[in-house]
C-alpha cells in the first residue's frame, strides 16, 4: 500500500496553514529550493479529477486505491495543487504513478513568486473539489493537515518545515517492488534433460534405398514400419 509522499525534493514551506492567505485552511507554499521553477512529484499514484484553467491551474488529484496515512489510517486521498503556469500536459482522467513528475511551481493566479500551494484532503474527490471557507478563500473539500497526510524519506532535503512535523519513512524501496517470494508457483523451470535416446535399432538399421539425386520419392509402408533418413555428410 502506497504512503503518500511530500511531493518536492526539496521542502521550503515559505507559509503554512491558517496564517496570511491560508486563514481557515489547511494549505502550505511549497517554493522548492529556490526561486526558479521546481517540478512537484504525484505523491501517490492517482487520477486527475479536475483541473480549473480560468484561476490558478488549480489539479486535484485522487489516488486510485485507498493509501496510508502517517496516523495508520487506510483510506482514499485527494491533493490539489495551485500555481502552475502550464498544465497543458494534463487532462481530466489521466493516470499519474507515484513519483512522477507532473506539476510545476508557478504563479499564475494570486500568487507572489514561484511557488506551489498544496491542499491535502481526506477521501475522494467530491463535489467541486473545493468550498470558499471564511478566510473568503477557496479549500479543498474534507480538508486534512498536511503533516498527517504526507511522509517524508531520505530522498527529501528539508530546507524550512515551517514548523511542521513529517512522518518519516523508514524503508521505501520494497513498497514499488516488493521481492518475490520462494513460493511452490514460482520456483525457476527445472532444467530439461533428456531422456535417453533409443538407439536400440541403430547397428541392426537395413539400407533400402540410396537416393540418386535431389528429388521427390514415395513409399509404401505397412502399420508399425519405420522408415530412416541417413544423409551423407
Ligand atoms: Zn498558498
Amino acid at each position: 500500500m502506497e504512503k503518500p509522499l511530500y511531493p518536492s525534493k526539496n521542502m521550503r514551506i515559505t507559509q503554512r496553514y491558517n496564517v496570511g492567505s491560508h486563514i481557515d485552511s489547511y494549505a502550505i507554499d511549497e517554493a522548492g529550493p529556490d526561486s526558479n521553477i521546481s517540478t512537484l512529484y504525484a505523491p501517490f499514484t492517482g487520477i486527475i479529477k479536475k483541473i480549473y484553467q480560468t484561476d490558478a491551474n488549480e489539479v486535484w488529484l485522487e489516488s486510485i486505491e485507498p493509501v496510508e496515512y502517517p496516523d495508520g489510517t487506510i483510506d482514499y486521498m485527494t491533493i490539489m495543487f495551485a500555481h502552475s503556469n502550464d498544465v497543458s500536459n494534463l487532462f481530466v482522467g489521466k493516470k499519474i504513478n507515484r513519483k512522477e513528475p507532473f506539476y510545476s511551481e508557478g504563479t499564475k493566479g494570486n500568487a507572489t513568486g514561484n511557488h506551489c500551494h498544496i491542499e491535502c484532503g481526506k477521501g475522494k474527490f467530491t463535489g467541486t473539489g473545493w468550498y470558499k471557507n471564511n478566510g473568503g478563500s477557496y479549500s479543498i473539500n474534507n480538508k486534512k493537515k498536511p503533516e498527517e497526510c504526507l511522509w517524508i524519506d531520505d530522498s527529501i532535503k528539508i530546507i524550512n518545515s515551517n514548523g511542521l512535523n513529517f512522518k518519516k519513512i523508514k524503508t521505501e524501496v520494497p513498497e514499488d517492488k516488493p521481492l518475490t517470494p520462494n513460493t511452490p508457483d514460482n520456483k525457476p523451470p527445472e532444467p530439461n534433460i533428456p531422456e535417453e535416446q533409443e538407439n536400440t535399432e541403430e547397428d541392426d538399421k537395413k539400407l533400402i534405398f540410396t537416393s540418386p539425386k535431389k528429388d521427390l520419392y514415395g513409399v509404401f509402408l505397412e502399420k508399425n514400419d519405420k522408415l530412416y533418413l541417413e544423409r551423407e555428410k
